[in-house]
């Protein structure tokens, strides 16, 4: 079997440079060995965590030593993976594919900073992470006021280039405000329904119906207090169905967040459960199409 597979969120890059392991196998969610058996493309972010940029002279700095250290992982593995800006290529690739994210907009210093991550193929930027940033305000901080003047900028500029905004983490005004204004789909990469599980991190039915219109597309995460009490793979199907019921045959995927929790359902141990939840599609008589649209074909459209 080699399915076809798009996850739009992982902070496997982070990990490999802290915990100074390897992108062909380590003892994270995800490597190049549990993806055997698929044909896939993995959104990789980088993720500026707050604790983490400090210790460097600015969070782009961060980002520098960030992204140098997966390059050379790529490149170690140059045979099995490379980078590509697009999604297209799933579908002739031999390879593993990888695209580039940034997780949390407080590296950007200036509106020229979206060109020089442009060149360093980073393909989405997730406006903000957990704090709220110069863009915009974030889901859990509890601030008001939405996307600033400069995230107003920052939009601009990233739809002129062709660099996605991500709308996970940001709050709903910032939602909001970015869907007025964005001239382009949006991306959710890693984010639940709120009308299942409670919590400022998943989105509400009026802001999917809305990602709709837009022609957007959310990725479901694993992250099991985004998925409710005692998550199982059962839970992640409940979302899944939840949006569906809503309309959203072409506006959902995966964006599993691998590497970037402590904890997974039940029954979900890392990348190569992806397998498991293919079965368990088929058995619930998911027609072949809603697999591929699921699996791969809606995320693909976004990110092409
Ligand atoms: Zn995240």
């Amino acid at each position: 079997m080699t399915a076809k597979l798009i996850d739009a969120h992982n902070d496997t890059a982070s990990r490999l440079f802290w915990e100074k392991e390897s992108l062909l196998e380590n003892s994270f969610h995800v490597d190049l060995k549990k993806q055997t058996f698929f044909s896939s493309l993995l959104v990789y972010a980088f993720f500026m965590d707050p604790e983490k940029t400090v210790g460097f002279s600015s969070p782009l700095s961060y980002f520098d030593v960030l992204y140098d250290n997966f390059v050379k992982e790529l490149q170690k593995n140059e045979n099995t993976i490379k980078i590509t800006m697009h999604a297209e290529n799933l579908l002739r690739s031999d390879k593993q594919l990888a695209m580039l994210s940034v997780e949390g907009g407080s590296l950007i210093e200036s509106v020229e900073t979206l060109d020089y991550l442009w060149e360093k193929q980073i393909k989405i930027l997730t406006l903000t992470w957990n704090d709220s940033n110069r863009l915009a305000t974030s889901a859990v901080s509890n601030d008001a006021g939405g996307l600033t003047k400069f995230g107003h900028q920052v939009l601009t500029r990233m739809n002129e280039i062709g660099m996605l905004a991500d709308l996970s983490h940001a709050s709903d005004q910032t939602f909001w405000d970015v869907l007025e204004h964005t001239k382009k789909p949006v991306l959710v990469s890693h984010s639940n329904a709120r009308a299942l599980c409670f919590h400022p991190r998943n989105i509400t039915d009026n802001m999917f119906r809305a990602l709709m219109e837009n022609g957007g597309v959310l990725g479901i995460n694993f992250y099991p207090p985004f998925l409710g009490e005692n998550a199982t793979m059962e839970t992640i199907f409940s979302h899944i169905e939840h949006f569906l019921n809503l309309g959203g045959e072409n506006h959902i995927g995966f964006g599993a967040d691998f590497d970037g929790v402590n904890c997974l359902p039940k029954g979900i141990t890392d990348f190569s459960s992806f397998s498991d939840i293919i079965n368990e599609m088929e058995r619930r008589n998911y027609t072949t199409d809603l697999v591929e649209k699921i699996c791969y074909k809606n995320m693909m459209r976004i990110v092409k």
